[in-house]
């Protein structure tokens, strides 16, 4: 059975960037519910016993539409909810790795500039979405955005998302209202690049 991310914070800890009630009502509500469906669908599709990862980078496989759709939807919402909870952290001014600073600095010039990609792509996805830098199995990164909670381990080349920026409505509105630049711009406040970092190490040294 899948379990949602331990947050090791509380729920007030990201105030005044994020605030209690919303990452209360998203962890509580939100991924609690995609989480309860996911579960459901992997035990109705039989695939009980593969990883998340397995699950979402094959979904072609399953051949029941509906079945398919709630396994994208909710498997991926229970996927980039982890993410997303365990890439925050009430921890100051944390920085890159070395070796995940390497690799932002060939392909980004500067942390700067990725951070400034990774704004304009949240900003600008249009409705529901999020927002991934993700890595490939040489270490090299990617900017994408995705609609609904589609992430780029469902698409051709399977990156995995090694951090993600939640842009639906939900993730934002009760503090922010329609600001979602602000929320965005905030989230970084929030960002631990010890544990981007780490997932970055992950994705490619276990493939
Ligand atoms: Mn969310």
């Amino acid at each position: 059975m899948f379990k949602q991310v331990k947050l090791n914070y509380d729920f007030s800890a990201l105030e005044p960037y994020i605030d209690t009630l919303t990452m209360k009502t998203h962890c509580e509500k939100h991924h609690a519910t995609y989480t309860k469906n996911f579960n459901e669908a992997v035990e109705k599709s039989g695939l009980l016993g593969k990883s998340v990862e397995e699950i979402l980078s094959s979904l072609s496989s399953v051949s029941d539409e509906s079945l398919r759709d709630t396994l994208r939807n909710n498997g991926g919402g229970y996927y980039n909810h982890n993410l997303y909870f365990s890439i925050m952290s009430p921890k100051n001014k944390t920085k890159p790795s070395s070796a995940l600073m390497e690799a932002i600095e060939r392909e980004f010039g500067s942390l700067t500039n990725l951070i400034e990609t990774l704004e304009k792509m949240a900003i600008s996805q249009f409705g529901s979405g999020w927002a991934f830098l993700s890595a490939d199995r040489d270490g090299r990164l990617y900017v994408t955005k995705s609609s609904n909670q589609n992430n780029p381990l469902m698409e051709e080349g399977r990156h995995t998302p090694i951090l993600g920026i939640d842009v639906w409505e939900h993730a934002y509105y009760l503090q922010y209202k329609n600001l979602r630049g602000d929320y965005v711009k905030n989230f970084f406040e929030v960002l631990d690049w010890e544990k981007v970092s780490e997932n970055y190490e992950n994705s490619y040294k276990t493939k």
